[in-house]
């Protein structure tokens, strides 16, 4: 059974990354990034609430944040597993993880963290791309992981390619203090109960693939 965070900054890698595992292991892939976002296309009361902190790198609210990723954990589709990208980005965040994953009977198995240096992610989010089709959100890069077909189109659905409207150089650099100062913390935290899995980032998708299959001992 797996049960897999996958942390790292933004660009890291986790998206795409947590995108390969679930083929491989069949197991849904959730991003609290891309919950988020489908709220907030939705036009909900909650969706409106949302919109702001994302635009301006900010994070959302945790009560928030929290309903959200337990009602996603508590459909069927989790039950033989689950790679979640995005959650928790807090210690606090990760203590009420393992709270609404034990009321699930449930518990983490692994945690992969992909370190990749900030001046290499700055350079991969500028020229990030995404479906703008919510249900799809496939990542890719405009030099380094181009669609294979149309350009600007997604090679999955046909969905059209934007710019999220958080990767713009202000919200980047917050974002990146935000993440050594509360997320990182993460990898001392897991480390100590012994599930961390240290990943050097900044290589090639397929090189990074591979490092993280050896990790979670899939072959
Ligand atoms: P991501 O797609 O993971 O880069 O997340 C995009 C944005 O969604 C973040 O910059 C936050 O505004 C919000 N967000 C995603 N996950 C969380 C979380 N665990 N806690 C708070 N805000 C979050």
């Amino acid at each position: 059974m797996y049960n897999i965070l996958i942390i790292g900054p933004q660009g890291s890698g986790k998206g795409t990354q947590s995108r390969k595992i679930s083929e491989r292991l069949a197991i849904p892939a959730i991003s609290s990034g891309n919950l988020l976002r489908a709220e907030v296309e939705r036009g909900t009361g909650l969706g409106g609430r949302i919109s702001s902190y994302i635009e301006k790198g900010d994070r959302v609210p945790s009560d928030v944040v929290d309903q959200v990723i337990a009602a996603r954990l508590a459909e069927d589709d989790t039950v033989r597993g689950v790679i979640l990208d995005g959650y928790p980005r807090t210690v606090d965040q990760a203590e009420r993880l393992q709270v609404i994953m034990g009321d699930l009977g449930r518990q983490i198995t692994h945690v992969v963290y992909l370190d990749v240096p900030d001046s290499e992610v700055v350079k991969r989010l500028a020229g990030r791309r995404v479906c703008s089709n919510s249900h799809c959100a496939v990542n890719y890069h405009a030099e380094y992981n181009p669609p294979k077909g149309k350009p600007h189109v997604c090679d999955v659905c046909g969905g059209q390619l934007v710019q999220r409207i958080d990767d713009h150089p202000e919200a980047i650099r917050h974002r990146l203090e935000l993440f050594h100062r509360d997320t990182e913390p993460l990898v001392s935290y897991y480390r100590r109960q012994d599930i961390l899995h240290e990943i050097d980032g900044a290589g090639s998708i397929d090189e990074v693939g591979v490092a993280v299959s050896k990790a979670l001992g899939i072959p």
